[in-house]
């Protein structure tokens, strides 16, 4: 439910609802916005005495979000999410956010490859992982610990920010004293505790939709996220299973479209799990950038024959160039452009 404040309504109107939010045993959210002010009451159980909302000082109507995801709904909030990046780079406007990088991070040598030639190429984010979810336990799981030290290592020499994943509740502090944005994997979008547990680690979250979950489902991990008190959510298409093996996963691009009509959240598409093979990472990066999304996600890899994981499915960097010259023009094409570093690289 969202209290609509008047236009022109005082700080202790609006503290006034939020006191009697409080008082009726549920927690307050006031929203500034452009306009007006909402405040959004969290976690109505449908017993919710709306009657003695409307009433208050300063109020102009209350809003029943329909949607069973509350705060990542557009009606919760009509305004995109911006997500600001310690480098400057902003996910969710009118940029477009390329984050590249290996599958796993495998050496310093591997790494720090990998991060100056997609820095040079203009991506702002660096991918890779510290710990793999692997299908397979006999599978290499990951450098861990130091696996994030390289990663650190490679931001502070080139400027990229960093995602990179957290298996486990008992994993999400490590991952986020290292990491710019945590990500949630696919095969963890429904790991409820480590949704919570995310949430109240203070840094952006990336959320890949799970192999086989709906949008809705997807919305629905993301709002756990942001009950904990992140609301700095980024939501990943990455492929869902399909009937056909043509490719991996089947990359569905509408699901984009819809994100951004049912929710306020910065959406990217990562083509690269997406398709699972080197070809058709190109043209469906494309096609993501294409349809509206607010970044891409791509695996690059200096050597991908020599790769440990998903070699296949890795660009050359002389393939990620190329590419990054196409998704330039199609960003200009729709009046956007690829998101550039602002924030200098320290020294
Ligand atoms: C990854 O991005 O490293 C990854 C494991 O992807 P997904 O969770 O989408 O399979
Ligand atoms: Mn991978």
């Amino acid at each position: 439910m969202l209290i609509v404040m008047k236009h022109g309504a005082t700080e202790e109107q609006v503290r006034g609802v939020v006191r009697t939010i409080e008082e009726m045993g549920y927690r307050a959210s006031p929203m500034p916005g452009a306009q007006r002010t909402s405040v959004g009451l969290v976690g109505n159980d449908g017993r919710v005495d709306e009657s003695r909302l409307v009433g208050l000082e300063g109020v102009l109507r209350v809003i029943h979000v329909s949607q069973p995801y509350k705060q990542v709904s557009r009606e919760w909030c009509p305004d995109d999410t911006i997500v600001e990046l310690p480098n400057g780079v902003r996910i969710g406007g009118d940029d477009v956010v390329v984050m590249a990088g290996p599958c796993a991070v495998e050496s310093r040598e591997q790494i720090l490859a990998t991060a100056r030639r997609v820095a040079a190429a203009g991506a702002t984010v660096l991918r890779g992982g510290a710990f793999k979810p692997r299908t397979s336990p006999y599978s290499f799981q990951g450098l861990g610990e130091e696996g994030l030290r390289l990663l650190a290592e490679a931001r502070e020499e080139t400027g990229l920010a960093v995602v990179t994943e957290a298996l486990d509740p008992e994993g999400v502090e490590l991952v986020a004293a290292y990491a710019d944005i945590i990500q949630i994997g696919a095969r963890n979008m429904q790991n409820y505790s480590l949704l919570r547990a995310a949430g109240r680690a203070g840094k952006p979250v990336l959320l890949k939709r799970g192999m086989s979950a709906t949008i809705k489902e997807l919305l629905l991990a993301a709002e756990y996220i942001v009950v904990e008190g992140e609301p700095r959510v980024i939501l990943c298409e990455r492929g869902v299973r399909n009937f056909d093996n043509h490719a991996r996963n089947l990359l569905d691009l509408t699901a984009i479209v819809t994100v951004q009509e049912l929710s306020h959240l910065p959406i990217i598409g990562d083509p690269s799990h997406g398709t699972g093979s080197r070809a058709k990472v190109g043209p469906m990066a494309r096609a993501t950038v294409a349809a509206g999304a607010d970044g891409v996600m791509v695996e690059v890899h200096p050597d991908p024959a020599a790769a440990v994981s998903d070699g296949a499915q890795s660009l050359a960097p002389d393939q990620f160039d190329a590419l990054m010259r196409e998704l330039r023009t199609i960003a200009e094409a729709l009046g956007r452009r690829i998101a550039t570093a602002p924030v200098a690289v320290r020294t």
